[in-house]
């Protein structure tokens, strides 16, 4: 018999790999298994909802719309995580201006959520998904 590769990663439950099935392939892995596990817990939430808000417009990961509690997962590399983050060796400054600006724009991002009444978690993609989600519900509840 042949042994077929899987598409997907392995998942903890069928629920969670149906879950992470339906999200699209252009979704980060992290991103996917986060919101796989919240609704598991029966949280319900938009995901990528464009907000315009009184001082810009924002696009959380996840958004809990009544709850007003915006989650981003923000990834090791692109937002500069201090545990992870290591400039390239080639175009130094470049990539070093690039990450800067990035963390610039979720500072203001955070600002523009916060002047609008919004609580806003980030989540680094290194992060254990079980306790990410834990902390999140933490906050919801
Ligand atoms: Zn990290």
């Amino acid at each position: 018999m042949a042994i077929a590769v899987p598409a997907w990663p392995q998942s903890s439950s069928p629920g969670v790999r149906s879950c992470m099935q339906s999200n699209r392939r252009a979704d980060t892995r992290p991103e996917v298994l986060l919101r796989c596990a919240l609704h598991r817990e029966g949280w319900r939430f938009r995901k990528d909802l464009r907000l315009d808000l009184a001082d810009g417009r924002v696009r959380p990961d996840i958004a809990f719309t009544k709850r007003k509690i915006a989650v981003f997962v923000d990834g090791c590399f692109w937002h500069a995580c201090p545990a992870h983050f290591v400039p390239p060796k080639s175009n130094t400054d470049y990539w070093t201006a690039k990450i800067a600006r990035n963390v610039e724009r979720d500072r203001a991002t955070n600002a523009v959520l916060a002047g609008a009444g919004w609580l806003v978690i980030r989540i680094w993609e290194h992060e254990d998904v079980s306790v990410a989600s834990a902390r999140i519900g933490l906050a919801l509840s």
